[in-house]
């Protein structure tokens, strides 16, 4: 069969009997529901695949996963403390799949409004019940939303789909502009590897890797910010972000910085800069002509007595940095540091960082 992530051939890499089927119908049955399964492999995405057994109905009254153990809460509140320090803005957040909102919940605390789509009836009552905006629908291109989303969350709802990357492309053209999506799914790569045969089950088609889960989000044109085993080895999690439309060139953020520091620097006063080491050469090719720099100053005791383009390097002094208006951090990395040097040198010029907001 077609890998249905990368779309190359995946190899049948093993017929296995007597997977669990079906799982909601095995509640409240006398026998327990048995398939027969067949393993694909795409060994250019690492991604693992079974055909599909089940009908798309079978979700509309599905509440496997609503109860969360202790480890799956953990790991969830920490991506989503991530997520808030990832997202663009705090504002809208969308959970497709929510189930009985659990995720919603842990949302709440971080995003203005909380949303959710759900399948399940059952499960999308429970959540409405608890006060959330929950549309009781598979998540399709029909759906209709006021605005764009800051967060889209896709938690444990890929592996259950024949199409994965289909859906998550239609999630991502949801979200905002440097918006930011989280995929969690069951790590296939994991139960590949250790052939844990207990994981396997018809209701998950879909077994990703990590690069299957990197092909799928550039496929979708995102940008991946961070795949990995999440805080529990049994999950992978990826952390996406959709690229603004319009990118400004290196050669234009360099020029509106330059244009900033010129415009914050009195023409007669004096300036020294704080850095000589990687960043410098390139800040000082871009002041060149326009700023005239006449020490830097560096905490590093080899680079001391040294100049870059005659520009000598010194320790920084009280009396050397005192002697300036104005003094320019090259090393972005230390700005913090650096900063309380100088207040305690007792500098109280002006201090310009050329590090972009
Ligand atoms: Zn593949």
């Amino acid at each position: 069969m077609k890998c249905s992530i990368c779309g190359r051939e995946s190899a049948l890499e093993e017929k296995y009997a007597g997977a669990p089927h079906s799982l909601m119908s095995v509640y409240n049955s006398d026998h327990l529901n048995l398939r027969d399964l067949e393993i694909y492999y795409c060994s250019a995405c690492g991604h693992t695949q079974i055909p599909a057994h089940i009908s798309e109905e079978y979700y509309e009254d599905y509440s496997m996963g609503s109860f969360w153990g202790a480890s799956f809460k953990k790991t969830r509140e920490q991506q989503m403390e991530r997520l808030a320090t990832l997202a663009p803005k705090c504002e809208r957040f969308l959970d497709i799949g929510c189930g009985v909102g659990h995720y919603l919940e842990l949302a709440k605390k971080y995003f203005d409004e909380v949303y959710g789509v759900e399948p399940s009836i059952t499960s999308a009552n429970n959540a409405r019940e608890k006060g959330y905006s929950i549309i009781n629908d598979y998540f399709h291109a029909g759906l209709k939303f006021e605005s764009g989303f800051d967060v889209i969350s896709l938690i444990e709802v890929l592996e259950h789909l024949e199409q994965p990357g289909g859906m998550f492309t239609q999630a991502a053209k949801l979200l905002n502009e440097n918006g930011v999506m989280i995929v969690e799914v069951p790590n296939g790569q994991r139960i590949i590897e250790k052939r844990l045969y207990y994981n396997l089950c018809t209701d998950h088609i879909q077994y990703f890797s990590v690069t299957s889960l990197v092909v799928m989000a550039q496929r979708a044109g995102m940008y991946v910010v961070c795949v990995q085993e999440a805080a529990d080895p049994n999950l992978l999690e990826m952390y996406v972000k959709k690229p603004a439309k319009s990118r400004s060139t290196f050669s234009d953020k360099r020029q509106s910085a330059l244009a900033r520091i010129i415009s914050q620097i009195s023409p007669k006063a004096k300036v020294a800069a704080w850095g000589a080491g990687a960043e410098s050469a390139c800040f000082l090719g871009m002041l060149e002509g326009k700023v005239q720099i006449e020490l830097l100053f560096d905490s590093d005791k080899s680079k001391h007595g040294h100049h870059i383009a005659t520009i000598p390097i010194v320790k920084p002094t009280e009396e050397d940095v005192g002697r300036f208006d104005t003094i320019i951090l090259f090393a972005n990395a230390h700005k913090r540091q650096i900063q309380s040097q100088l207040q305690q040198l007792g500098y109280t010029g002006e201090i310009l960082t050329l590090e972009d907001s």
